[in-house]
């Protein structure tokens, strides 16, 4: 079930729907994604699936995943900012190829677990907060890059503010609840470019903490 058989089927797929990235792909087949879904799912985590992770959330596809850390360490990032914990998956992925990671969730059960698979990981270099992602966390600013792993109605300016002048880039699903599209943003100083990316389906960006 976590052979590394059904972990290398799981790259191959990626590989075909076009992923090409081998540091991103190394990266996909060395995190242990049953580790980050319940017990009772632990045997579809190497499928290319979203799979619940309680409270009404998920834990994203791979394919998802994949490209958004693919758009993210394009511009070599060292401070990546995420909103939106989760599982933590996406945030393990990311480590391994950054020099330090944010991850704020606003659920506080999800926020403690994923805290403590990072621990038991030896993930160290992934600092978990509980807050509202909404306003960014404005304590660690400027970011090299931000990923938004909720889908917005409209771009928080927090996150627009707290992006690195010098080429930061925000990579965020935005659009209402059924569908949205993933959006990436670049900041060149006072300059906002926004590219439109692919269609996507997140679960929605929430204000406030529960
Ligand atoms: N990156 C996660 C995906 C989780 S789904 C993973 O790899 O598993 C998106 C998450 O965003 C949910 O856990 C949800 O609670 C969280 N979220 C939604 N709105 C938020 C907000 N305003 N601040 C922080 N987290 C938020």
């Amino acid at each position: 079930m976590t052979s590394q058989r059904t972990r290398d089927r799981l790259v191959r797929r990626l590989r075909e729907e076009g992923i090409s990235n081998e540091r991103v792909l190394q990266v996909i087949r060395d995190t242990p994604r049953h580790l980050f879904v319940d017990e009772a799912l632990a045997s579809r985590a190497y499928e290319d699936t979203a799979l619940p992770i309680g409270y009404n959330q998920t834990i994203s596809q791979p394919y998802i995943v994949a490209a958004m850390t693919d758009l993210i360490i394009r511009n070599h990032p060292q401070k990546v900012l995420e909103i939106g914990t989760g599982s933590g998956y996406q945030a393990a992925v990311l480590a391994p190829l950054v020099a330090k990671i944010y991850t704020v969730e606003r659920i506080e059960p999800l926020y403690k677990q994923a805290r403590q698979r990072f621990r038991k990981l030896g993930l160290r270099n992934i600092r978990a907060s509980y807050s509202d992602g909404t306003e960014g966390l404005p304590e660690f600013a400027p970011y090299d890059a931000i990923i938004t792993t909720a889908a917005a109605e409209s771009i928080p300016q927090a996150l627009l503010d707290q992006l690195s002048p010098d080429g930061g880039r925000l990579v965020i699903p935005v659009g209402g609840r059924a569908r949205q599209t993933l959006t990436l943003v670049t900041r060149r100083g006072d300059k906002f470019e926004r590219e439109a990316l692919d269609p996507v389906i997140f679960v929605p960006l929430l204000n406030g903490q529960t």
